[in-house]
């Protein structure tokens, strides 16, 4: 943050502190040398997570369901490794060392509010696709060769990073078709893209191009290399992964979200 901005910064934690009762704890400021500390935030990161927020909490009907849904949420910027962020209740964070997207904003905070509601939103979302987690199938899916991973781990090359259903450490054999999956899938996650896509999808905000991509590739031939997504078998994975007619609003998770924002879903 550069110190011209630090008004207009104050301002933009004030509202989305007032409106979605989000708390940036701030890492720029004056220190107590006399000078200027920039920290890790931008200013346009500030209004990245503002509109993000935002987008959430349209879809939740407004301000004040995002604040009974997610009860208060704490923001940090820290260093957390190779993540690009980390949630639990009332807590996200984000990595110091690069830039945040909206999409990660809009992941990390489903994410709070599934762990508010003590992680059963995505309980629900694995029950209503007609997905379970079942680690010893997985471990027997492996071991007799029916898994594109090896038995402990995925290997970065095409057609082995265990996308499979069951085929990633969790042993998440999901139902339906989410919008791609890897060796870190499990209903947590899938939960977070989950929302994120159906954000994103046929709308035009901030989401929208990527949600579109996560379906595009898989139109790709096999071994074709896709700008965001890199090289993979997309044309045999499409049929884990492509909605009917590449129509993401036909899956079940789009509808899951869709119930679930109306309120019709039951929760454990
Ligand atoms: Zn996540």
């Amino acid at each position: 943050m550069e110190s011209s901005d630090v008004s207009y910064a104050s301002e933009k934690l004030m509202q989305l502190k007032s409106e979605y009762h989000v708390e940036v704890i701030a890492d720029w400021g004056m220190g107590s040398d006399g000078h200027w500390h920039r920290g890790t935030w931008s200013k346009e990161e500030l209004d990245r997570l503002h509109r993000a927020i935002g987008l959430l909490a349209s879809i939740m009907k407004g301000a004040n369901h995002f604040v009974e849904n997610l009860g208060g949420v704490r923001v940090v910027k820290e260093d957390i490794g190779p993540h690009g962020g980390q949630a639990q209740a009332h807590l996200v964070k984000f990595n110091s060392r690069t830039a945040f997207s909206a999409w990660t904003v809009v992941h990390e905070f489903a994410h709070a509010w599934d762990a508010n509601f003590g992680w059963n939103l995505s309980v629900a979302l694995e029950k209503y696709t007609g997905g379970y987690t079942r680690p010893w199938l997985s471990w027997f899916k492996k071991l007799i060769g029916l898994s594109d991973s090896k038995f402990f781990k995925h290997e970065n090359k095409p057609g082995k990073r265990g996308r499979k259903p069951g085929c990633n450490a969790a042993g998440y054999f999901y139902g339906d078709k989410p919008s791609g999956s890897n060796w870190r899938f499990n209903r947590l996650e899938d939960f977070a893209e989950s929302v994120a896509m159906y954000i994103g999808w046929a709308r035009s905000n901030d989401l929208s191009n990527w949600a579109e991509a996560r379906i595009k590739r898989y139109v790709l031939e096999d071994g074709a290399g896709d700008k965001n997504f890199g090289t993979d078998y997309w044309k045999y994975y499409s049929k884990f992964f492509y909605p009917d007619r590449g129509d993401y609003t036909k899956t079940k998770r789009w509808k899951f979200v869709e119930e679930l924002v109306k309120g019709r879903i039951k929760i454990p």
